[in-house]
């Protein structure tokens, strides 16, 4: 992939290092993280464990509202169709999720809802199964029973992924920093540019949707996606787990919700991409196309919600990759320089395995997985193609 040499070369002050360079024995290297979203934030954090010096920067902070990990809830989930290494990351997600702060999941389960082929969750059965992920296929007869809330016309299967749930995501940003400065990192709030100079011997590039203006050889695309909460009825819990469930509804559009978790109401989405998007500047107003598309869902599946009042809307970006994949690799050009990026709608949950994926290759050069490299994007450019993964 044409990288520009001049792309960063400023940005770091000190020599570059060589690939895969062990510190076993040496003086940890110093690492500076660009981006304190999901994937900076975890990075850092997990150099920080390994004895690094680290400093997190942010031009606006962790979990701000221009970023792509800024909105109040994410969904966790295993099925992956027959992707494994993702549902290997989800299993060590869990963990390291769970280790650094419990509070921040809460269990629902996501029943996946198909109107025609169940080929992608039939595709993850096995890995599941091998990390001990439970997923029952209900009789509709006996969903509709199970969920009197929800109007399955149309839907020919339905499955229930029980060790699923949501994550807060804003406030998870700002969880994942503080425990980061309490290990004794560093965090600054600054705008890097490429000739900021950096006093680190390495530099990680967790920017998220901005990761292509920065490297202009990298095919991200950022794309705007829109999310309305809507109010539930008052004085009981049908909206809200452990009676409703994350769903997700494969129908000509994929569109999914999440239940009243924190008050903050019925939340509801699609993950069709949409226009490409600047993340800095561009227009967050919500359209009443957007909020129309959302209540008609509404009215159709759950139709005790036909006329709830919407409270609230979120305008974000995907930060898509060509292929729907990860990017976790070291530059090839400039070998002091990291990159994590291409969450691309489903890389929020897998945030804590990414980081310490990446801190492994920087600190012991332990090898990345070979989807995520980025020479297999080397003749892709953004927005060619994109493979769903969300
Ligand atoms: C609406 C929506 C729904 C989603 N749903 C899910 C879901 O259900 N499950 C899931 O797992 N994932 C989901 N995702 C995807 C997931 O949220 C993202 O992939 C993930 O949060 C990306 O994190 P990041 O750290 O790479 O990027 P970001 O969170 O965008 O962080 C990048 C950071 O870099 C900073 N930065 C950028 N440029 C500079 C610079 N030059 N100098 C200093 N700082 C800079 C920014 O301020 C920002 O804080 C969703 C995303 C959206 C938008």
């Amino acid at each position: 992939m044409p990288i520009s040499r001049r792309t960063f070369l400023g940005a770091v002050a000190t020599a570059p290092f060589a690939a895969g360079a062990i510190w076993r024995g040496a003086k940890a290297p110093r690492v500076a993280v660009v981006g304190a979203g999901a994937f900076g934030g975890w990075t850092a954090l997990h150099l920080r464990r390994r004895g690094c010096p680290v400093t997190l920067i942010d031009a606006w902070g962790p979990g701000n509202t221009r970023s792509s990990s800024g909105g109040e809830t994410r969904v966790i989930r295993a099925i992956y169709g027959a992707d494994r290494i993702y549902v290997a990351m989800v299993k060590r997600a869990y963990e390291l999720w769970e280790q650094l702060d419990s509070s921040l999941y809460t269990e629902t389960g996501v029943l996946w809802l198909h109107r025609g082929d169940d080929a992608y969750v039939r595709s993850s059965l096995a890995h599941l199964k091998d990390f001990g992920f439970p997923v029952d296929q209900f009789a509709l007869d006996d969903a509709a029973k199970r969920y009197p809330q929800i109007d399955f016309s149309g839907i020919k299967s339905a499955w229930l992924e029980r060790r699923a749930g949501v994550l807060s995501a804003r406030h998870a940003c700002g969880v994942v920093r503080d425990a980061f400065l309490k290990l004794g990192g560093t965090y600054r709030t600054q705008l890097v540019q490429p000739d900021t100079k950096l006093d680190a011997d390495v530099v990680v590039f967790a920017c998220g949707p901005w990761l292509g203006k920065l490297f202009p050889e990298i095919p991200i695309r950022p794309t705007r996606q829109e999310v309305f909460y809507f109010g539930t009825p008052g004085g009981t819990e049908s909206f809200v787990p452990p009676r409703f469930p994350v769903w997700i509804d494969f129908g000509e559009r994929i569109v999914y919700g999440i239940p009243d978790i924190h008050s903050r109401g019925f939340k509801i989405a699609d993950d069709t991409r949409g226009e490409t998007f600047d993340p800095t500047s561009g227009d967050r107003t919500p359209s009443a196309d957007g909020a129309a598309r959302a209540r008609r869902v509404l009215s159709e599946r759950f139709p005790s919600m036909a006329n709830a009042p919407l409270l609230a809307a979120e305008v974000c970006q995907y930060e898509n990759s060509p292929d729907g994949n990860l990017i976790i690799d070291q530059h090839p050009q400039l070998k002091n320089t990291w990159i994590a990026g291409g969450g691309s709608g489903h890389g929020f949950k897998l945030s804590p395995a990414i980081g310490e994926m990446l801190a492994d290759a920087i600190t012991i050069g332990r090898d990345l997985p070979k989807p995520f490299a980025l020479d297999r994007l080397k003749d892709a450019k953004s927005g060619t193609q994109f493979e769903r993964k969300s």
